[in-house]
């Protein structure tokens, strides 16, 4: 079949095609997707980990404010592993500092409403996160809460996928979007992917055959050489995404330059408070300086831009396993480190 394949594409290696968000990558480890496709395509995980692209100094900035004794971190279960340079929440909390996991945004502030302490939400996510934060920014406002504070750490998928597709080293012959992110903004902001580098594209769902489906997709619009946005996930994606939660995005938050994991700073990739809100980021009362990160053998910044497979990392199931984390992919269930190690180990 693969020469079938290649004969119409006129590619001669497998097509390359990345998924990008961390769900996909989970679900196609776990339905064996991956040796189902064998050698005619590669499927390779992109940056689509909101845990595990934050940047080495953001999660040691974390757990620098972690250790102040008139804060409460307030946050989602899968930050708690990730480590840090010296140390990770878990262990800070462990040690006495006031960490609690939460469910929404809106717990935070709930839990604001009952002390003193500054109650810290650390805004680490995609544009599917982005809304609920931006609702809940609102009604702080509204309700004149004093002591709620936002760490803005949030990114943003289409300009972490400008780069790369712009990157020669990486080859991708198509991607599979992001379901979840794609309900927020629609398929437009992926048009330049087509318009721009030529790469086909699907918005796809879930289930393994919904990847089936965007497989078969990707590879029809290669070998017919016309490439489009084509959405997969039509029961819950449209052309122009949630109208209501792009405006309460742009009403909290403006773009701004944002450090990626493995990819650097990418132009206007990372969501900043808007001038009216700009009171609630934690960052103008807290001063703190860290020291450069330390370098470790981890390599999920290759991961995520798609250069390695986890398991070509040399530490892989070995010095690194999920209860031995070394770096953030392996931590988060998200993570492509994490998803290799739990079905293709
Ligand atoms: S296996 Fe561990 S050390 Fe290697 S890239 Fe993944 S998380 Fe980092």
């Amino acid at each position: 079949m693969a020469s079938k394949y290649w004969r119409f594409t006129k590619i001669q290696r497998p097509l390359r095609f990345m998924e990008v968000c961390g769900t996909h990558t989970n679900v196609i480890s776990a339905s064996g997707i991956r040796r189902l496709v064998g050698n005619t395509v590669k499927l390779i995980s992109g940056p689509g980990c909101p845990v595990c692209v934050t940047a080495q100094k953001d999660i040691d900035w974390i757990i620098a404010l972690a250790q102040k004794s008139d804060v409460v971190i307030t946050t989602f279960g899968d930050l708690m592993r990730v480590p840090g340079t010296e140390s990770n929440l878990e262990q800070e909390k462990a040690c006495g500092a006031d960490i609690k996991i939460v469910y929404s945004p809106m717990d935070a502030l709930m839990l604001a409403q009952k002390t003193d302490k500054n109650v810290v939400f650390i805004g680490v996510g995609f544009e599917t996160t982005a809304p609920t934060i931006a609702i809940t920014l609102i009604k702080a406002k509204k309700q004149r809460i004093k002591n709620f504070y936002l760490l803005p750490l949030l990114k943003l998928i289409p300009p972490a996928l400008r780069k790369i597709a712009q990157d020669p080293r990486l080859k991708i012959d198509g991607f599979i979007l992001p379901g979840h992110v794609s309900t927020i903004i629609g398929s437009k902001p992926y048009e330049f992917l087509v318009k721009e580098y030529l790469k086909p594209c699907v918005i796809t769902g879930f289930e393994p055959p919904d990847i089936l489906e965007a497989l078969d997709n990707l590879y029809q619009q290669v070998k017919s050489k016309k490439y489009y946005v084509a959405i997969q996930y039509k029961r819950c994606v449209e052309v122009h995404g949630n109208l209501i939660a792009q405006n309460l995005m742009n009403e909290v938050f403006v773009p701004t330059d944002a450090e990626w994991r493995g990819l650097g700073i990418i132009p206007n990739s990372g969501l900043k408070l808007a001038k009216n809100y700009e009171n609630f980021d934690v960052r103008q009362y807290y001063q703190i300086t860290i020291p450069e990160p330390k370098r470790n053998f981890c390599r999920c910044g290759d991961v995520l831009l798609g250069l390695i497979v986890p398991s070509e990392c040399s530490l892989f199931g070995k010095k690194c396993n999920p209860t031995h984390p070394v770096g953030p992919c392996m931590v988060s269930s998200e993570g492509a480190c994490a998803a290799y190690y739990k079905y293709e180990h």
